[in-house]
């Protein structure tokens, strides 16, 4: 059985419009599965959350280290 061919609007390459494909009509399977895996969130944090996250922790430490010296002396 012959699907319509299209041309895909992201490499130029034909491909066989399949009704169960999945994605964009006007994209190849290969393009449209580039798109889905994609990364949906970023990684990590940036750099002034890294940073107050520094902070948070120091400030924490300091404060620990004082309550035992004040118990010590
Ligand atoms: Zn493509």
């Amino acid at each position: 059985m012959a699907f319509p061919l299209r041309v895909c609007a992201i490499c130029s390459e034909e491909f066989e419009l399949k009704p169960d494909k999945p994605g964009f009509a006007n994209r190849c399977p290969a393009c449209s599965e580039a798109e889905g895996t994609e990364p949906v969130t970023k990684a990590g944090m940036d750099a002034d959350e890294r940073k107050s996250l520094k902070e948070a922790n120091e400030a924490r430490r300091r404060a620990m280290r004082d309550l035992l010296y004040r118990k010590d002396s």
